[in-house]
């Protein structure tokens, strides 16, 4: 392997793998319709404003603070 194909073949791998990792944080940044802890529903604004977001404003704080 010759020193350009070499480096095209890199771009590749790094192409492929920023590729994965944006798949990956896009599905990360589905957030849930309702809060996993209390069904409560989880407002437009905060499932926008916080991606993959998975709990409701309470039971969010809730984990922080137990989380200490
Ligand atoms: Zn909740």
């Amino acid at each position: 392997m010759d020193e350009y194909q070499f480096e095209l073949a890199q771009l590749r791998e790094e192409q492929e793998r920023s590729e994965a990792l944006a798949r990956r944080v896009q599905y990360q940044g589905v957030s849930a319709l309702e809060c996993v802890e209390c069904d409560v529903a989880i407002p437009e604004a905060r499932r926008v404003a916080v991606p993959g977001c998975q709990l409701c404003i309470d039971c969010q704080q809730l984990r922080e603070l137990k989380r200490g």
